[in-house]
């Protein structure tokens, strides 16, 4: 039931000799196979609103050119595919900058209680339109820790977006910020931030594939909700930048409990 990510900065050391020509041609190999499918991914992506957006433009040219009701109608289905397109293209333009930057350690610093009642607050409609109690620990004064502000705030933004859109059926939303005096897999003191929903939950067998660019439970309904399958991906890299890791746990029927590790200092190696 539990999800663990965590990435180590540096290339995993491998043997010598033979092993490594092994090694390397399947994860080449590998790797060209992950691009192939990426980029039929996002090409299909793209051409299902494109090839609903023609098909309205041909009837609004033919059939439906003196009927102003439907006309209406069609124009809003088509921005609104247009607005998927355009989400998709930002969150394509995000994680290929996430990616180009994840050697790179952030320079700057942010104040993680400030910066998430800033989110809560952005996306306070949104969560008073799911009606969810919000119930919030830790987030008073301030707690300085290095980090990217732009980037954080995707990852926690996506974060509770995606409590409130999966998970808003249990009208509860918390969030909580704590210090872990030793936390092993990142060597060191941490700041954690834990996003949990007492909506649908996630069957087991998709967690390890959870942040996959593009996989979803249910395409359908996230489609429905105007998502693009990349958040999680996105959040993914940010996090591994960080040199933090991510941790999702989830019951099916019972709600979500995403988990994000950030280490309060970034001195080692
Ligand atoms: P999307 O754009 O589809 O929301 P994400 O990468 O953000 O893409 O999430 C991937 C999938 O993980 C979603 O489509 C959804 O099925 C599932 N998911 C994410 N967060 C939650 C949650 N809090 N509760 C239930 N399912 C979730």
């Amino acid at each position: 039931l539990v999800a663990e990510m965590t990435v180590s900065p540096l290339p995993p050391i491998v043997g010598r000799g033979a092993m490594i020509a092994i090694l390397d041609r399947s994860e080449a190999e590998e790797s060209e196979q992950v691009r192939r499918d990426f980029v039929a991914n996002v090409s299909h992506e793209l051409k299902t609103p494109l090839t609903a957006m023609l098909g309205f433009i041909e009837t609004l040219r033919g059939p439906a050119r003196n009927d102003a009701k439907a006309r209406d109608r069609f124009l809003d289905i088509m921005e609104r595919e247009a607005g998927r397109m355009n989400r998709l293209v930002s969150d394509l333009l995000s994680l290929s900058r996430v990616q180009s930057d994840e050697r790179r350690r952030p320079s700057s610093e942010v104040d993680l209680p400030m910066m998430l009642r800033g989110v809560l607050a952005t996306l306070g409609q949104a969560i008073d339109t799911a009606e969810m109690r919000v119930e919030t620990s830790g987030l008073g004064g301030t707690q300085r820790i290095p980090g990217d502000p732009d980037q954080l705030v995707q990852v926690f933004q996506n974060l509770i977006e995606n409590a409130v859109k999966y998970g808003g059926s249990g009208h509860y939303l918390g969030v909580t910020l704590y210090r872990v005096e030793y936390e092993p897999t990142l060597r060191g003191a941490a700041w954690a931030v834990e996003i949990a929903d007492k909506g649908d939950g996630i069957d087991e067998i998709h967690l390890p594939r959870l942040t996959e660019r593009f996989y979803r439970v249910d395409t359908h309904r996230s489609r429905e909700q105007g998502g693009t399958g990349l958040g999680l991906a996105i959040v993914k890299h940010i996090v591994n930048r960080h040199r933090g890791r991510l941790k999702i746990v989830s019951h099916k029927g019972r709600g979500s409990r995403f988990t994000v590790m950030l280490p309060e200092s970034l001195r080692r190696g």
